[in-house]
């Protein structure tokens, strides 16, 4: 059985997101897709509702668990053991972040490995920064994200929620 960890914060999921999550089911037998608390960014929704958006945009998707964390990664890693980290990697300009958070990662637990896939081209523009700025401007984000977090970040605009 083999088990990666894909954490983040998905404020909100994408199909960025979900692109890398049917591409490592390739390679896993289940991903445990991790919803971090937002400390170092500004979130648009509370962890709740990003864990809730996120179950809802893999309902019924075969091999995938979703959980919430607190603390360090490496912890909830250990704690669930799996075998892998999984981050997704787009452009050059990730690669210096997330470089050094997979060797700190390393650093604090050695037994740690991390696996970085691409998505398709057609999202590697995608961000959920973008994604929000969109939305909140009134433009068309129907193709960028499952029809839930459509609907929730209407919603949100509008004045609904
Ligand atoms: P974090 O705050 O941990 O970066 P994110 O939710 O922004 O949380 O991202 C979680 C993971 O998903 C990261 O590895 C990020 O690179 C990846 N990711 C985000 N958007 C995309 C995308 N459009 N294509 C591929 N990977 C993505």
């Amino acid at each position: 059985m083999r088990r990666a960890l894909f954490p983040g914060t998905f404020d909100p999921i994408t199909e960025g997101h979900l692109d890398i999550i049917r591409r490592a089911l390739k390679i896993f037998d289940e991903v445990v897709v991790a919803v971090a608390p937002a400390h170092h960014k500004q979130a648009l929704f509370t962890l709740e509702e990003r864990k809730e958006l996120v179950e809802a945009s893999l309902a019924g998707m075969p091999g995938v668990r979703v959980v919430d964390f607190e603390g360090l990664m490496v912890d909830l890693a250990d704690r669930l053991n799996v075998d892998a980290v999984l981050r997704g990697l787009r452009f050059v300009s990730d690669f210096e972040y997330e470089f050094q958070l997979a060797l700190m990662n390393r650093q604090l637990n050695r037994r740690l490995e991390t696996v970085f896939m691409m998505p398709s081209a057609k999202y590697s523009f995608l961000n959920a920064t973008i994604v929000r700025e969109v939305a909140q401007l009134g433009g068309d984000i129907s193709t960028l994200v499952p029809p839930v977090v459509a609907e929730r970040l209407r919603a949100r605009f509008s004045g609904a929620s």
